[in-house]
C-alpha cells in the first residue's frame, strides 16, 4: 500500500499546543484543504454541496510519523497519570498515524491558489497531509446511543476571557478586517483551557503561549479568569 496525499490543509494552527482535542469546539477555527493535481477537478466534488459536513482522514505528520507506537497510551482526557490501549484511544501515535475529523464543509472555491475545500471547527495543524474527504452521512454516522468510555465530552472553563489594552490593540492591529476572526478565535481556544491536564490545578499564576498564523499568543490563568497579555509576531 502506498496512499499519497490528495491535498494539505491550511489552518489557523501553526503550532500543536492549542488544538482542541477533537473537531467541533473551536468554531472560530476556519481552514482550507488545498487540493493537489491530479484531485483538484470540479467535477470530483460533483454533489458535495448537498452535505453540511465531511469526514476529513489525514496523516498525524507532526513528530508522529516515525515515532513508532506504544500499545498503550495516556490522554490528556485522563491528566496523563493513566493508561488505555491505542486501539481505545484517538491518540496520533498509533501503527499508522491516521486521524479522522467530522468537520463543517463552507464549499468548494477556485481561486488564484487553486481548488480548495472551505471547512469550519478543525483539529488540524497547519500543513496536514489528507488522504481522503468523504461526505458526513447523519443516518450512519451520528449514534447518540453511542456511549463513549473515558472520552466525555471536554470542559469548557467557565472563566471569563479577557483581553489586555495592548493584546486588544495587537490583535486589531493583526486582524484589521476581522477575517481571522482572531479575537473570537483566541477566546474559544483559551475557554477549552488547553493546558495540560496535570496542570489544570497548577496554584501559581503562570504564563504560557500559543501559535495561531504567525502570532504568538500570551495569555495567563488563575481562578477568576483568563487573561490575554499580548499577541506578538513569532521570531523568525
Ligand atoms: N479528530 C482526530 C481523530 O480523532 O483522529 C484527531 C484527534 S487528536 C486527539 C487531536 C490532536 O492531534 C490535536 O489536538 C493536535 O495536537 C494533534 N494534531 C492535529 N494535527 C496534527 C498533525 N498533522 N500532526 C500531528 N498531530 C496533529
Amino acid at each position: 500500500m502506498n496512499f499519497e496525499p490528495i491535498g494539505f490543509i491550511r489552518s489557523p494552527y501553526t503550532d500543536k499546543f492549542g488544538i482542541p482535542r477533537q473537531p467541533g469546539l473551536v468554531t472560530a477555527a476556519e481552514a482550507r484543504l488545498e487540493l493537489l493535481p491530479p484531485f483538484a477537478r470540479e467535477e470530483a466534488f460533483k454533489g458535495i454541496d448537498g452535505f453540511s459536513h465531511v469526514w476529513i482522514l489525514f496523516v498525524f505528520h507532526q513528530d508522529c510519523l516515525h515515532a513508532g507506537w506504544h500499545p498503550t497510551v495516556r490522554p490528556p482526557r485522563l491528566g496523563g497519570r493513566e493508561t488505555v490501549g491505542v486501539f481505545a484511544s484517538r491518540a496520533p501515535y498509533r501503527p499508522n498515524p491516521i486521524g479522522i475529523s467530522a468537520v463543517e464543509h463552507l464549499g468548494v472555491e477556485r481561486d488564484t491558489r487553486g481548488l480548495a475545500l472551505k471547512l469550519r471547527g478543525v483539529d488540524l495543524l497547519d500543513g496536514t497531509p489528507v488522504l481522503d474527504i468523504k461526505p458526513y452521512v447523519p443516518y450512519a454516522d451520528a449514534l447518540p446511543q453511542a456511549s463513549s468510555g473515558f472520552a466525555t465530552p471536554p470542559r469548557v472553563t467557565a472563566l471569563p476571557v479577557a483581553f489586555s489594552e495592548s493584546a486588544r490593540r495587537d490583535v486589531e492591529l493583526a486582524d484589521p478586517n476581522g477575517q481571522r476572526k482572531l479575537f473570537e478565535l483566541i477566546a474559544q481556544i483559551l475557554a477549552q483551557d488547553p493546558r495540560p491536564g496535570y496542570m489544570d490545578r497548577y496554584p501559581e499564576r503562570r504564563e504560557f503561549g500559543i501559535q495561531l498564523y504567525d502570532l504568538n499568543i500570551r495569555w495567563c490563568i488563575d481562578d477568576r479568569e483568563i487573561n490575554v497579555i499580548g499577541v506578538d509576531p513569532v521570531a523568525a
